[in-house]
């Protein structure tokens, strides 16, 4: 469908967006999004007033979306959208020959030009090893690299004093993984599927304020708005396993416009309640002393198999 004129300034829209059925120019493209991210951070108190929030900047097009949205909300004196709260990031190197380089400089010229403080972390310097070292020993590059960036994440969180660590999912990975933990009944996952996870000891909140917006909305506003992410891909990437589920619910979509929000809303507003309790807090690595369901975290394990002697 064309997107005819803007319904906001009768301008020519460059948006449709059919759950809305709803055509925006680019001004106004940007306008709603922010609106929509600050009504979802108001809903789901994610941010209050003063906070300190530390914003996970990959490089990844979602991660520098989250951080511009975040600084539009940040600097706007229009009460409905305007956010009293401290911005800082920071981008984790991951120590991936060719890629994490472009990765880290592309977070730090953002943050540059938008004068937010940022950190870069090496896991060679926490660890003793890289992502690559963990692919030459042949194992799974992505799912120590899952381990390594939540545990380091949340370690940087809570060490300089965070309130928030803000991720960059949007709603097609909420969905997706909400219908991978479905189909697998894995109903201690989706105990801890929400927006909004609570500081807990050794744990700083973690939020996801694009998770009711989608991917397509999120590639247009950084087309719209000249961000430039990491250019190329991570040379481990393989199709995740959430890839089918996103073709599938895409094609829900395409049939019943909303279908993802819908139903990510009705699983936090309906379901989630019923689960809650179910979740049980984990208990403490015997090493580091962070949170661990099992004796020794996963980084520690890494650390000690991998790490320096
Ligand atoms: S593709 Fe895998 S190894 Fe590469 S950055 Fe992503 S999770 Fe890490
Ligand atoms: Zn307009
Ligand atoms: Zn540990």
């Amino acid at each position: 469908m064309l997107a005819g004129r803007c319904r906001w300034c009768d301008g020519d829209a460059e948006v449709f967006l059919p759950y809305a059925r709803l055509s925006l120019c680019r001004t106004h493209f940007k306008e709603y999004i922010v609106r929509r991210v600050r009504r979802t951070i108001e809903k789901y108190r994610m941010i209050k007033e003063g906070e300190r929030v530390l914003v996970a900047l990959s490089g990844g097009k979602d991660s520098l979306v989250l951080l511009h949205v975040l600084l539009a909300m940040k600097n706007s004196n229009d009460p409905k959208l305007s956010l009293n709260c401290d911005l800082e990031a920071v981008t984790l190197d991951l120590g991936i020959r060719g890629y994490s380089e472009k990765c880290v400089s592309v977070a730090c010229a953002y943050c540059d030009e938008f004068n937010v403080p940022h950190y870069t972390v090496k896991l060679i310097e926490l660890a003793g090893f890289t992502i690559d070292d963990m692919a030459s020993q042949r194992r799974p590059a992505c799912s120590v690299c899952g381990v390594v960036k939540r545990y380091v994440l949340n370690k940087v969180g809570v060490e300089m004093g965070f309130d928030r660590l803000a991720m960059g999912h949007n709603l097609d990975d909420e969905a997706a993984v909400l219908l991978s933990n479905y189909l697998s009944a894995n109903v201690e996952l989706l105990s801890r599927q929400h927006p909004v996870l609570p500081a807990r000891e050794g744990m700083v909140s973690r939020i996801k304020p694009l998770f009711e917006v989608s991917e397509s909305e999120t590639s247009m506003y950084a087309q719209f708005q000249g961000l430039t992410p990491v250019d190329g891909k991570c040379p481990y990437a393989v199709t995740p396993s959430t890839h089918r589920f996103k073709r599938a619910l895409n094609a829900l979509e395409e049939e019943a416009p909303a279908t993802k929000i819908k139903m990510v809303r009705g699983f936090i507003e309906r379901v989630k309640p019923l689960l809650d309790n179910i979740e049980t807090p984990p208990g403490k690595c015997a090493v580091c002393g962070y949170p661990s369901s099992s004796g020794i975290c996963g980084f520690c394990r890494l650390k000690k198999a991998y790490g320096p002697m």
